[in-house]
């Protein structure tokens, strides 16, 4: 093996005569010095392509793609559960609305019953949402108004509840008084026998204050309360034999006297019609007969004005 050096400086040249084992050294490490370099790139390469494609490898692309699928499902899923449920929530909405504008008719016509004057209550005031047959529509709803509107409802609602317990209240009152007013006869059956006032005693045949007025009948017939109240007395008492005494307030009081059997005790509240005692004798009586009283602020007064006058 020849190799000749050329040299610019001197403009001549030398050539040096390799051996056979000299040379082919020299070809290895001018071969080592090229290829290994070389290998090191073609290594990267090969290196960088494997991981580009490791990433876009075709299984991988098919997981993700199922996922994204998935999580579509999902999403498509709570969009339709939320929809229903907004629609659900609608036609609760609506119905509130039919029990609302039912519960102001109710409430109309209660005010006219009770001549309750104008003006006290507002049942006439429409619902501010307009009736049930408002169009549902599952797009029309934005979720702010629609809470808006069933907290208006609620409202709505409570201050009918509030307008309807004052009324009731009110009613109930009324009826109260209707019912402790005393009017009518303390019998169903039989006929007044003896009036309140002066009369001759039936024992003595002088004459006598008679505080009552009396009722015959047949025995055991029914005595009725002629007002609600409470009894204060059931019982023996001198003269007025078996005696029931019911206090109606405001200073009220009746009595029913000569009973064959009271059916009432101390304590019990009784209404007005109630059957109180069986009609008999007891005491100091002549026949069966009811002897009733009524008393206003502990004096015995006439007891015909109240049993003529009309049931209010
Ligand atoms: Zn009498």
């Amino acid at each position: 093996m020849k190799i000749i050096i050329l040299s610019k400086k001197y403009g001549n040249c030398r050539s040096i005569n390799l051996g056979i084992w000299s040379g082919a050294l020299l070809s290895v490490c001018l071969a080592c010095l090229i290829g290994v370099p070389v290998a090191a790139y073609v290594t990267y390469l090969k290196l960088v392509s494997d991981s580009k494609n490791h990433l876009l490898e075709p299984e991988i692309r098919q997981v993700w793609a199922e996922r994204l699928q998935e999580q579509e499902i999902l999403i498509e899923q709570a969009r339709q559960q939320a929809e229903s449920k907004l629609a659900a929530l609608t036609l609760r909405v609506a119905e509130l609305q039919t029990r609302l504008v039912r519960i102001d008719a109710l409430g109309e016509r209660l005010t006219t019953m009770a001549k309750l004057d104008n003006g006290e209550f507002d049942f006439s005031q429409p619902p501010a949402l307009g009736g049930p047959e408002q169009e549902i529509s599952g797009d029309s709803f934005s979720p702010p108004d629609f809470s808006h509107a069933i907290e208006e409802l609620a409202q709505q609602i409570e201050n009918r509840q509030h307008q309807l317990e004052t009324l009731e209240a009110l009613l109930a009152n009324r009826k109260l008084e209707n019912d402790v007013f005393i009017a009518g006869r303390p019998i169903t059956k039989g006929w007044m026998s003896s009036r309140y006032g002066r009369r001759t005693d039936p024992f003595t045949g002088r004459i006598a204050w008679h505080s009552g007025v009396d009722f015959a009948g047949k025995e055991g017939s029914d005595i009725i309360a002629v007002a609600a109240g409470v009894v204060v007395w059931s019982g023996e008492r001198s003269g007025y034999g078996h005696m029931v005494e019911i206090n109606h307030g405001k200073g009220f009081s009746t009595r029913y006297a000569h009973n064959k059997e009271n059916l009432v005790k101390v304590g019990d509240v009784v209404k007005k019609g109630q059957i109180i005692a069986r009609m008999g004798t007891s005491g100091r009586s002549t026949g069966h007969h009811v002897h009733f009283e009524v008393y206003k602020n502990g004096r015995a007064v006439d007891p015909s004005s109240y049993i003529h006058r009309a049931s209010r």
